[in-house]
């Protein structure tokens, strides 16, 4: 929690909350009448049906978080213990998490200045320089170390260079593993966030564009990785009768509770991405003249989700720090808040051996960490509140 002074008042401008104006009420009393409030029912095949159509896919996995969805996409892409995965360093800790329940270790790379996005250029000189081919894998030079995935995330709504980090994907032979958990609705050339890699993992955690409560979707390119998804993420139950199992597998399933809250919001989802692209709007057009302020950048084919809007501070030209734009909110009930600490600069991600962790430059995202502040993005976000949170900063 940011620092809250006693003096401060309730918070009456939330950074994000759930909308929730839909069908949700009228689809959480059908399954309380039906008694259908479990791991099967119409919701979970009605969620995920609408979910792969919007995508443009054939099929999707619910799962029960993001963070789930992302450890089934790793461990189904082939990443082993002992194995080095790329991913962004400015990402929310879930993330570098799943790389590490599959046994393997992030590589951190470091945000682009131009989109604050993956740095697909640092990733590449990495594999170029420092990784070699051996015993038929790539291999990072001074460990041995295989390089066993990409794991880009799609910051804040915007995506990552999917061009380049395709080309590179392919050039290593390495699988994709998209972490859309921020990005559901965007997208890179006209093609969904999500779509583009071998896998596509999202959120419907409380405060993503599109909540289930709590939940999670994996898609990917190849029909049998996908439903080997859905297997580990059943208990990989072989037969549900007898109660037969094979190997290992997770409790990872959504429940019709969660499946019905979800529908709902999917089938809100343009209007809920159409306002959260139009307070972005309001806020860039509102700091355009005033110099050191900026909203997040997208790159050209990027059309950014939006989820949460966020300012980059130049303390030296507008005069004030991101901190004291937080507390100056804060005092006027309005919560804001920083992006998370850098992982590579995280105490959950030093190693064991006391080691600390690998990254790839790293200065730029602990200045973004240093000088942005996510401004209040929810759907319900009146004109006049927005207004109040326009006039407290340029206030300063
Ligand atoms: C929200 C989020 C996740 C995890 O989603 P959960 O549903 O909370 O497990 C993973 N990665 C990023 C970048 C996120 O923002």
């Amino acid at each position: 929690m940011a620092a809250a002074m006693l003096s401060d008042p309730p918070i009456r401008i939330p950074l994000s909350v759930p909308v929730l104006d839909g069908n949700e009420a009228a689809y959480l009393r059908d399954c309380v009448e039906t008694g259908w409030v479990s791991t099967a029912g119409p919701f979970v095949n009605g969620f995920e049906a609408a979910f792969a159509k919007r995508l443009g896919v054939e099929k999707a996995v619910p799962v029960q978080s993001g963070t789930a969805a992302l450890h089934l996409a790793l461990l189904v892409a082939g990443v082993k213990p002992g194995d080095l995965v790329l991913t962004s360093t400015l990402t929310f800790v879930a993330t570098a998490n799943a790389i590490r329940y599959c046994g393997a270790e992030p590589v951190f790379v470091d945000s682009f200045e131009a989109d604050w996005q993956f740095d697909v250029a640092l990733a590449e000189a990495f594999l170029a320089d420092d990784c070699r081919h051996s015993d038929g894998y790539l291999r990072e030079k001074a460990s041995g170390k295989r390089i066993a995935a990409l794991l880009p995330v799609h910051l804040m709504g915007g995506m990552v260079d999917m061009t380049a980090l395709l080309a590179l994907a392919e050039r290593y032979g390495l699988p994709v593993i998209e972490d859309a958990t921020e990005a559901l609705g965007a997208t890179f050339d006209g093609h969904p966030a999500g779509t583009l890699g071998d896998f596509g993992c999202f959120s419907f955690n409380g405060n993503k564009l599109v909540t289930a409560g709590g939940g999670g979707m994996v898609i990917g390119r190849d029909d049998a990785q996908v439903e080997r998804c859905r297997h580990l993420s059943t208990q990989a139950k072989l037969d549900p009768i007898e109660g037969t199992f094979e190997e290992m597998g997770f409790n990872y399933r959504l429940t019709n509770l969660q499946a019905a809250v979800g529908l709902a919001q999917l089938e809100r989802l343009e209007a809920k991405l159409s306002r959260r692209r139009e307070i972005f709007a309001v806020y860039a057009d509102a700091f355009a003249d005033r110099p050191g302020l900026q909203m997040m950048p997208s790159g050209q084919a990027v059309k950014a989700a939006c989820w949460l809007s966020t300012l980059r501070l130049w303390p030296d030209q507008c005069g004030f720090t991101s901190r004291q734009a937080m507390a100056a909110l804060r005092a006027e009930g309005i919560d804001s808040r920083p992006f998370w600490e850098p992982l590579h600069l995280s105490a959950s991600q030093q190693g064991g051996d006391g080691r600390p962790p690998r990254v790839l430059g790293g200065e730029m995202a602990a200045s973004l960490q240093r000088d942005c502040l996510c401004l209040p993005s929810s759907p319900d976000l009146t004109a006049d509140d927005q207004q109040i949170v326009v006039s407290t900063i340029l206030a300063l």
